[in-house]
């Protein structure tokens, strides 16, 4: 038996049951890893609460982790036994053990720990095919990144600065404002308490932007749309204040000819080519000191309700990791 966190029906925290499981040998093509680290993201809210539906219940949360290779079934060429690996984007990392197709591990580069891999693997590949892939930063580029002292955030906003970006980020507080200035934000906006569109119109001269990554979702949408210049793109890419409201398409032709999409990691890493790709980049820009990781938090797995709730009251920065 191993110890898993599973929801069995939607709810909030109190819904995460701390299970223990039985974990079999892993089939062909599938490894079997002992996980060191496990990451929390905000995803695993919607998850938990049914926003986003799970593909049956129980479930395991949790779509990151990093650790060791136990076993590995018939076929399985690309890892072995005692190999270092992560992964992002695959449900059920809430778990001291479990059982992965083996071609979505990913060999963890020297010098890259489990903890910071665990803590990075979707946030980073998410920063990654945002600022490289869906609007690609170029030099000179002004954009703004939302909840930029987060976990997605504060590596965007390094990413962004280290592609020659002037790099504007939102942000809930003083203190978060003073950690993103630390991660390549040059300037901080505090939207709890200044009209970031104001701000945005005074920084950019009234020019306004080309791009707007924005993952807080209902309650900036609006504002995002009137941060962009006319044929600007608005990446809509999470709802970290509840999903955006239908609208009507003739909003983008009103406000600029502008340009929307809403996308998820899965599709900018559905190969495994497209997957090393993100990952390698990733791992470059880690090792070159470009961007900085920092683990601000870090709870045990079976507390992991309190992590929870601390991520949806907007307590925690960066990114944060379980610990099985
Ligand atoms: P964060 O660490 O960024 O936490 C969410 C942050 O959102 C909070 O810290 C808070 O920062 C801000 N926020 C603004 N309004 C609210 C609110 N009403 N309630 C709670 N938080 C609020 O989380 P992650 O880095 O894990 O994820 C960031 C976003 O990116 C999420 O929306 C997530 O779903 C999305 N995402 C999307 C992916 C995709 O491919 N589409 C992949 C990965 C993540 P502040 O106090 O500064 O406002």
């Amino acid at each position: 038996m191993v110890k898993a966190v599973r929801v069995h029906a939607y709810g909030g925290p109190e819904a995460l049951a701390y299970d223990d499981i039985t974990v079999g040998a892993p089939g062909p093509g599938q490894a079997r890893i002992r996980q060191a680290a496990v990451g929390l993201n905000y995803i695993d809210t919607y998850h938990r609460s049914g926003l986003y539906k799970l593909p049956s219940l129980p479930h395991a949360l949790g779509v990151e982790g990093a650790g060791t290779v136990e076993a590995v079934g018939d076929g399985v060429t690309n890892v072995k036994p005692g190999d270092r690996i992560c992964y992002g984007s695959l449900l059920g990392a809430y778990a001291e053990t479990r059982i992965v197709p083996a071609d979505r591990l990913l060999a963890l580069p020297d010098g890259i720990s489990e903890e910071t891999a665990a803590g990075i693997m979707l946030k980073g590949m998410t920063a990654r095919y945002l600022v490289r892939v869906t609007y690609p930063v170029k030099k000179g580029d002004t954009v703004l990144i939302h909840a930029a002292a987060g976990g997605v955030g504060l590596i965007a906003c390094q990413w962004a600065k280290h592609l020659g970006a002037t790099v504007i980020g939102t942000v809930g507080s003083d203190e978060k404002a003073a950690l993103a200035r630390a991660h390549g934000c040059d300037h901080a906006i505090v939207y709890t308490r200044e009209n970031f569109v104001e701000r945005v119109k005074d920084i950019t001269g009234g020019r306004k932007l080309p791009v707007v990554y924005d993952a807080v979702g209902k309650d900036t949408w609006e504002g995002s749309l009137d941060c962009l210049a006319p044929r600007g793109m608005l990446v809509s890419f999470g709802n970290a204040s509840g999903p955006v409201p239908p609208f009507s398409v003739l909003t983008l032709s009103q406000k600029g000819s502008l340009f929307l999409t809403r996308p998820t990691l899965a599709h900018y890493i559905a190969t495994r080519a497209e997957y090393e790709e993100t990952a390698d980049d990733l791992f470059n820009v880690i090792t070159s000191g470009a961007v900085k990781i920092e683990i601000n938090q870090r709870y045990a797995l079976k507390d992991v309700a309190q992590a929870h709730r601390d991520l949806e009251a907007r307590k925690t920065t960066g990114s944060t990791v379980l610990i099985p």
